[in-house]
């Protein structure tokens, strides 16, 4: 929660703020505290359609960085720019403390639980994409959108992996919702079946309420969907019914809470430290 608290601090944390800039080295401070041997950006360039360039960073975090067998465990840490779908203030600046603060506070928190814990059988891979909301910074408001950081890692790949794939990808977004419910994404359940049912059967033997067996009757892209369609056995993890919150200014830390955060960093360590 805390780590919710001060990435709201640095609002609007959407690419060109100075709040993206603030979030990139929050999350690399919290990281340069953990475990983890090595903590890179990938900087690059996008030129979106109306001219702009856009520079973008991925802050990647390595656990074991010898160890050939990799797991990534990823999420977003760029925010809407305004809450499009507010109805009194469509313009405010956006919070964001499910979409995006959560992700990244599961991930934070888990690196430094991993920390404390004998080290894994795989080596894992922290990666907090940019640009998941697209280059105009409105995710589901631009009918143009797409994810900009998670397509640019899948195609430099080798950069990171230069002998042998990830083993899998486990992505993270809107997860703190006090009244969470997890339903196995379509898109996920093509890629990675055998990781959803193990994810799924650990979440329910720690948080039943909060792990339905159910898929969402829609497919849902996220940064999933570009490592996956590299070859990477990849699945998303999200609560995406967050009415009437979602991308409006209402999407404050009041929204969350501990116990869902909680029933995900649970799951996400025994998944990662079970065979
Ligand atoms: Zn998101």
């Amino acid at each position: 929660m805390e780590h919710i608290a001060d990435q709201l601090r640095f609002t609007p944390r959407a690419i060109e703020t100075p709040g993206h800039q603030q979030t990139i080295d929050y999350i690399k401070s919290a990281m340069a505290k953990t475990a983890a041997e090595v903590v890179k950006t990938q900087n690059f360039a996008f030129k979106s359609d109306d001219g702009r360039v856009l520079r973008l960073t991925n802050v990647i975090a390595r656990f074991q960085p010898q160890n050939p067998r990799r797991v990534i465990v990823a999420t977003h840490y760029d925010s809407i720019i305004h809450a499009y779908r507010d109805a009194n203030n469509p313009k405010a600046p956006m919070p964001g403390a499910n979409n995006s603060a959560s992700g990244v506070a599961v991930l934070l928190e888990t690196a430094r639980v991993l920390s404390l814990l004998p080290k894994a059988e795989v080596g894992i891979d922290m990666i907090f994409f940019d640009g998941e909301e697209g280059p105009r910074a409105l995710g589901a408001g631009d009918p143009m959108w797409r994810a900009l950081g998670s397509p640019h890692f899948a195609a430099n790949l080798k950069e990171y992996y230069p002998d042998r794939k990830p083993e899998k990808a486990v992505v993270f977004d809107m997860v703190c919702d006090k009244d969470l419910a997890l339903m196995p994404e379509p898109m996920s359940l093509r890629s990675a079946p055998a990781e959803v049912k193990k994810f799924w059967s650990i979440g329910q033997s720690i948080a039943p309420q909060a792990f339905l067996t159910k898929p969402t009757a829609y497919p849902i892209s996220d940064d999933h969907t570009a490592l996956a369609q590299v070859g990477i056995p990849s699945f998303l993890v999200i609560d995406f019914d967050y009415e009437p919150h979602f991308n409006t200014t209402q999407d404050t830390l009041d929204k969350c809470s501990a116990d869902s955060l909680q029933a995900v960093g649970r799951t996400l360590l025994k998944y990662l430290l079970t065979p």
